[in-house]
């Protein structure tokens, strides 16, 4: 009998290795300088409050801490989302958040709860890497929506696109990979639509509090519930506190939040309780109100270094984003440059490394002359020279 040790499911299977874990090994070099990396600046953790918020959780709340806790989430820390919230205008419930670890839990149970196989799922073109893997999973059908230097462009999405799809997956701030941001005449045109041809959206926000330039403008779910769409919003700690911890939190409407919770449970039971209360005892007094223009001045002072180097040595066929926010810089090199080709080049003799831009589109027909460039992790120096690099390696 020829039996084989093991067999993988169907789902396992169609997995391929990850552009972005291939690129995330390279980058590990230490001679390699990376604006590859999707990783938030060290020097942004508050490393002192969170050492501290944890001795005091385990100090003096052990038998909760260490303890099995509720799948919805340690309850103080969705009071604290739902205040959050309330301080921007928006007026949700306890009962409308679900703690998760990390916002890519939360795409993975959305993932779950919406996605059967051959179902069509409405993305930005491009879109997170990282979403697409995970909803991929399930198997969906993806149908792309347009952007352009505005964001997602609502008029994209016809009713034709529009019907039978399960969500449309959208980040309407300082989008992972082009840094856009949509304007708030067309978040209330996405809203209106998507109200008026019964498509739920998906809102990842990851980045909303990384503005450094200008006012933050209303979010989806804020001008959706107005508007009568069904929206699920996405909130992390990893880009306002430290990824390491893994905490996020998901705000939908009861009957959904419901669902994701039996789907939670089976999936991990609950998020860390010991990492839920030492978060909480950080930001429960306004730690965030003095922490984060911390991080924002050095994210706004990093993308300058950048968008200066860019001005000075890219050739004048590039285009690129000046991102308001966030962490990344979307570029459009000439049309004869391969940017997935001349990435082995720019390691090899400029040992500099970006994302290729293709592996962000959900169709086939990709453009192959875009990149990412994330500016948060390396020096001012490095990043001066490294984009001197890209500027020689770019030009025609
Ligand atoms: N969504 C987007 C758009 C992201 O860029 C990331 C992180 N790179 C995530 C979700 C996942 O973040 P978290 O650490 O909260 O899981």
């Amino acid at each position: 009998m020829n039996r084989v040790p093991f067999q993988f499911s169907q789902r396992a299977t169609q997995l391929t290795s990850s552009a972005i874990r291939e690129i995330l090994k390279i980058t590990e070099r230490p001679d390699v300088t990376s604006f590859a990396g999707g990783l938030p600046s060290h020097l942004g953790f508050p490393t002192e409050q969170i050492r501290a918020a944890y001795d005091k959780v385990l100090s003096e709340s052990p038998k909760v801490a260490l303890q099995y806790g509720p799948t919805e989430g340690y309850r103080p820390l969705r009071e604290w989302v739902v205040s959050d919230f309330q301080a921007r205008g928006t007026q949700i419930d306890v009962d409308e958040v679900l703690i998760v670890s990390g916002s890519q839990q939360a795409l993975d149970l959305i993932g779950k709860l919406f996605i059967d196989p051959g179902s069509k799922v409405l993305v930005e073109s491009p879109s997170y890497l990282g979403a697409l893997q995970s909803f991929s999973l399930f198997e969906p059908v993806y149908e792309p929506v347009a952007t352009d230097d505005g964001g997602l462009i609502p008029e994209d999405i016809s009713d034709e696109k529009a019907d039978g799809a399960r969500f449309i997956y959208c980040l309407p701030n300082f989008q992972n990979p082009t840094g856009r941001t949509m304007d708030l005449e067309r978040r209330q045109a996405l809203v209106e639509r998507c109200a008026r041809l019964n498509v739920p959206i998906v809102e990842d926000d990851p980045y909303g509090e990384l503005r450094y330039v200008g006012e933050p403008l209303p979010g989806l779910l804020h001008l959706g519930r107005q508007a009568g769409a069904t929206v699920l919003r996405m909130g992390s700690f990893s880009k306002v506190l430290a990824p390491g911890m893994r905490l996020g939190y998901l705000v939908a409407p009861r009957e959904i939040i419901a669902k994701l919770v039996q789907i939670k449970q089976a999936t991990d039971l609950h998020t860390a309780t010991v990492t839920q209360m030492a978060v909480y005892e950080t930001i429960k007094d306004g730690f965030l109100n003095t922490h984060l223009p911390k991080v924002r001045e050095l994210y706004r002072n990093q993308c300058q270094y950048m968008l200066d180097a860019m001005d000075e040595h890219f050739p004048k066929s590039a285009k690129w984003t000046r991102p308001t926010g966030g962490m990344f810089i979307w570029v459009k090199v000439d049309e004869q440059f391969d940017t997935t080709v001349a990435l082995a080049q720019a390691v090899e003799q400029y040992k500099v490394a970006y994302v290729p831009g293709e592996p962000f589109y959900p169709n086939v027909n990709a453009p192959k002359n875009t990149l990412r460039l994330s500016f948060v992790t390396v020096t001012e120096e490095k990043i001066r020279a490294g984009i001197a690099d890209l500027g020689k390696l770019f030009t025609a």
